[in-house]
């Protein structure tokens, strides 16, 4: 049977309504095509992304060189399970590891399951290195963190719909507040079971919180000098999207093929996801190096999609996008130039508090209560006009474009955004 065709917006709602399961609360947009750093909907009308994807679609929807390694790689050989080696997935781990500077990289498909890697990684290490006693590991996590929706993850959010009624829950997680180096060693200090501290360099989903300019470091140093693994969750924040490779790249705009400047902190275990692919395929993989990532032999994680061929094109494809458009640079200029022009709006309105953010991940807090519609308003009303954008966390709206915006191209988005704001203002 052929896919029904669908011919409205409104139809295809109705479906996703009375067919699907209901664990998501789209903007009513209903999209049919992609390009570069548009969309369009079922009736023809374009949008700016301002979302990409949660940032998987850091460089901008199907982009040709991308589409051309998938089509080339799926019409080859598209999966053959671990069982057997294929011949994409060792030159893939080489490039990947070379391009973010690690001895080796586990290759997974969702964030959420490179998380969970990531903390069996750790706790494993903890046992065979570090000689905490089996089943006492702890892994520090941050207040209001996103780090995706598995029953483990979800044990050591705070968010209560994230949480309510999945329990019972998985322990071995002590929270601390975010950027508050102080709490990071006081829980790690009288304690030698703690295995890692995992954490989002800058929160994307809790409303793109940048932590203070000094936290990233003097966290890892507190973690190197317990012997703790230092666990960046990079799957938002880092492939350039921030202005810099990774955003515990710090200030630095090399491409991530310098000798590690003065402001990079290394995580111990680099997470990565969504714009592994540029969001043409669940790409995801953690990168660390021998003496941790050794701890694992065969037989003890996998995936059957883990490390196919297809994604092992992808990857590659979508890695070399960065480098060859110097996205990471874009990311930069046009954040700058974002959050300059949008402060020159605050500053004479009375409905957006503040923007705040780095490259081109950034928000707007509405002056409104969290529990208030008017962010969703504002989001409904920017489709209207051209743009879509999606609250996070009551009254924040988050702003990610692609990365291969142009600097024309931003303007004329910033414009869209003020003019819908002033509709707001009280
Ligand atoms: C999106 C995200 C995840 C989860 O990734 P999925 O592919 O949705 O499982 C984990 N951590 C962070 C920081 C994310 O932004």
């Amino acid at each position: 049977m052929p896919l029904q065709k669908i011919s409205s917006s409104e139809e295809a709602i109705k479906l996703e309504d009375q067919h699907g399961a209901h664990n998501y609360h789209p903007l009513p947009a209903v999209l049919s095509r992609g390009e570069g750093v548009h969309v369009w909907d079922v009736e023809g009308n374009k949008y700016y992304d301002f979302l990409s994807a949660y940032s998987a679609v850091n460089q901008g929807h199907c982009h040709p060189k991308i589409v051309e390694a998938l089509h080339q790689q799926a019409s080859k050989l598209a999966l053959t399970s671990r069982a057997f080696h294929n011949d994409v997935l060792g030159a893939y781990e080489k490039y990947a590891t070379e391009y973010f500077g690690f001895d080796k990289l586990l290759p997974m498909n969702t964030g959420a399951e490179a998380v969970e890697t990531a903390i069996k990684i750790a706790r494993k290490w903890a046992y065979e290195k570090k000689g905490v006693k089996e089943t006492e590991a702890d892994i520090i996590v941050c207040e209001n963190n996103f780090h995706g929706r598995t029953t483990t993850i979800i044990s050591f959010s705070n968010d209560e719909e994230a949480r309510k009624n999945f329990g019972p829950y998985t322990p071995g997680f002590i929270k601390i507040p975010y950027d508050d180096p102080e709490a990071l060693e006081n829980a790690i200090k009288n304690n030698p079971n703690v295995a890692g501290f995992l954490v989002e360099p800058i929160q994307g989903e809790a409303g793109v919180y940048v932590p203070s300019d000094d936290f990233i470091q003097r966290a890892k140093d507190i973690c190197s000098k317990n012997n703790v693994l230092f666990m960046a969750d990079e799957i938002q924040t880092g492939i350039a999207r921030t202005g810099g490779l990774l955003a515990v790249c710090g200030h630095c705009t090399c491409e991530g093929h310098c000798e590690r400047q003065e402001t990079y902190t290394r995580p111990d275990i680099l997470i990565l996801g969504k714009a592994l692919s540029g969001g043409n395929y669940p790409v995801s993989a953690v990168l660390a190096d021998d003496d941790i990532m050794n701890v694992i032999k065969p037989g003890q994680h996998g995936s059957t999609f883990g490390g196919n061929p297809v994604a092992a094109a992808v990857a590659v494809a979508a890695l070399d996008v960065v480098k060859d458009e110097h996205l990471i640079q874009n990311a930069r200029k046009l954040g700058k130039l974002f959050r300059r022009l949008m402060d020159d709006y605050i500053r004479e309105s009375n409905i957006v508090n503040l923007v705040r953010g780095r490259g081109l991940l950034n928000a707007i807090v509405i002056n409104d209560s969290a529990e208030s519609t008017t962010a969703w308003d504002i989001c409904l009303a920017l489709k209207e006009n051209g743009l879509l954008a999606k609250p996070t966390h009551g009254n924040i709206i988050r702003f990610a474009p692609p990365l291969v915006m142009t600097e024309e191209q931003l303007r004329d988005c910033v414009k869209i955004i003020t003019k819908t704001l002033k509709q707001f203002e009280k």
